[in-house]
């Protein structure tokens, strides 16, 4: 998408947020809802997992709360008084990089919403038990940390070719011929997951695992949503669906 800018991965500040040993004050979570019931209950269950965790109910307070407290992560509704989740999203996106775990009325919403690029992370449709988002919150947090991990490791790597795509580990950035290609923060962790085995197809099972750090296969509509917007914005010839199977790189 043209305009949309690199994303630098976002860095976590401690390990183990729950650990008692760990003497660091816990990770900040900030959660932007205006249904007040789902909100408490999303903050009470956060908290339980040694979360500090802010509440907002609207969309200007969401953007303040995120500039005062700095979170590590947002929770953040998509319909919102004031700015809406998008707006929100941009905003607080463009002060500094924070994963966002998104929630949406309608599952259809976050193929749209990924079409988009927006800069969430990760989507989860209303209704959800709270044991899931707990779940998401947990992945969404060992993803950021793994890319970080990963990125550093990646320091100096020269770029993987295949045919005319360019893949930069260590710069996250993406090129196909002349042209580079701006992707969100999880399309260019699941293309270079595809791209580390280009020869293979592999399941979405595997992706979510791999990609996301999800356990369970409750996602794989997730994977889906990010490879058609990985085919808009690199072309439909690159990733080929292998069906009943998969995903993998076309490869010259
Ligand atoms: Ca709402």
């Amino acid at each position: 998408m043209r305009g949309h800018r690199p994303h630098p991965v976002p860095t976590l500040r401690r390990v183990h947020p729950t650990d008692p040993r760990d003497a660091a004050p816990p990770l900040t979570v900030l959660v932007v809802e205006d249904e007040p019931t789902l909100a408490e209950a999303v903050a009470v269950r956060l908290r339980g997992e040694g979360f500090a965790v802010h509440v907002r109910g609207d969309g200007p307070a969401g953007v303040a709360a995120a500039t005062e407290h700095r979170p590590d992560l947002v929770v953040l509704d998509l319909m919102l008084p004031g700015y809406d989740g998008l707006e929100v999203c941009r905003r607080i996106q463009a002060e500094r990089p924070v994963p966002v775990l998104m929630l949406t009325a309608r599952d259809d919403e976050t193929d749209k919403l990924v079409g988009l690029a927006v800069g969430a992370d990760d989507y989860l449709t209303k209704p959800f038990s709270m044991r899931e988002l707990v779940a998401r919150v947990h992945a969404l947090i060992r993803r950021v940390r793994r890319a970080a991990e990963l990125a550093s490791a990646d320091v100096g790597v020269p770029p993987q070719r295949i045919g005319d795509l360019e893949i930069d580990r260590s710069g996250r950035r993406v090129r196909r011929g002349e042209l580079e290609v701006h992707l969100t923060p999880i399309e260019f962790d699941l293309l270079a997951c595809l791209a580390r085995q280009p020869q293979a197809v592999l399941t979405r099972e595997q992706l979510l695992a791999q990609v996301w750090d999800w356990a369970d296969a409750s996602g794989t509509r997730t994977v889906d949503s990010h490879v058609k917007a990985l085919r808009r914005k690199l072309g439909p010839d690159l990733i080929r669906t292998v069906h009943g199977i998969g995903y993998g790189l076309e490869t010259p």
